[in-house]
């Protein structure tokens, strides 16, 4: 679900149209979606649609129709499905993407929420969703007030009612101490995100794809060995350097420094890593 480069007049664009329909729907947290799609005339299905898609927006006839992917492990009210739900309206509200499916040339969009890094339309789809169910001004103070770590991340999440993946998007984007975090997937590539301050000091680059193949002393090994059930393992921590997480970052290079490396499992999905720093 990484997200692929935008530029900041239009991430800023996107954040405050997003900020402007969690105003629209209510304001609450967690944000309720669904009365607003009813608001906007927009109709819903959900179901099991297999592989075909994650969310689709479909217009016909004048009107927009949203289809969400329910699959077996999932419900209604899911954080996946609630973010679809989010990804979908920023089809939606978004000008340019509404206007597309509202000419005809391509009058349904399906949408795949993990391949945003392969698509700006579906980056910013979900950089709406993001925003839509984690509204700036009510995340930031809660980053503020919680004590930096992995911990803090799940329970900002469950409080936004937001999965642990797009919660911890946004947390390394926006908190203040230098950080990273890393999406171990069973059967997919790993996806890192990287805080703007150590993007700017040169961390750019992941150098581990896979927890399965770590040593056995870190915190994303010992969290990948634990079952994959449903719901959220413990959180595992342990001492790591930057070389060793990083391309580019050599053993001797005064840029390489003692981090913390906490991994917890999210079930079937794979193991979330949080890598923090000491102040640089
Ligand atoms: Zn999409």
């Amino acid at each position: 679900m990484a997200y692929i480069p935008l530029s900041l007049p239009r991430r800023r664009w996107i954040a405050d149209l997003a900020e402007a329909a969690f105003a629209e729907a209510g304001g609450s947290i967690p944000c309720q979606p669904v009365p607003l799609i009813a608001d906007q005339d927009i109709t819903l299905s959900t179901g099991d649609y297999g592989n075909a898609f994650d969310g689709l927006l479909e217009h016909c006839a004048g009107r927009f129709h949203i289809y969400c992917n329910i699959r077996e492990t999932d419900h209604p009210t899911s954080t996946r499905v609630r973010f679809t739900i989010g990804h979908e309206l920023g089809h939606f509200f978004i000008d340019e993407h509404r206007l597309a499916l509202a000419s005809g040339r391509a009058p349904s969009h399906p949408s795949f929420i993990d391949r945003s890094g392969q698509s700006t339309v579906e980056t910013e789809a979900n950089l709406f969703a993001s925003h839509f169910l984690l509204p700036q001004q009510a995340f930031r103070k809660a980053v503020t007030q919680a004590k930096p770590g992995l911990q803090s991340v799940l329970d900002i999440g469950s409080t936004f009612h937001v999965s642990a993946q797009a919660t911890v998007i946004r947390y390394v984007e926006e908190c203040a101490l230098p950080c990273a975090a890393v999406m171990f997937r069973s059967d997919k590539k790993a996806w890192p995100a990287i805080s703007p301050t150590l993007r700017k000091l040169g961390y750019e680059y992941l150098a581990v794809s896979e927890a399965a193949a770590l040593a056995d002393g870190f915190a994303s090994k010992r969290a990948f060995q634990t079952p994959a059930v449903n719901g959220l393992g413990e959180i595992f921590e342990a001492p790591s350097t930057a070389s060793f997480w990083f391309k580019n970052v050599f053993a001797s290079s005064p840029r390489n420094c003692v981090i913390v490396e906490q991994a917890v499992r999210l079930g079937p999905y794979g193991v979330l890593a949080l890598l923090l720093f000491p102040k640089l």
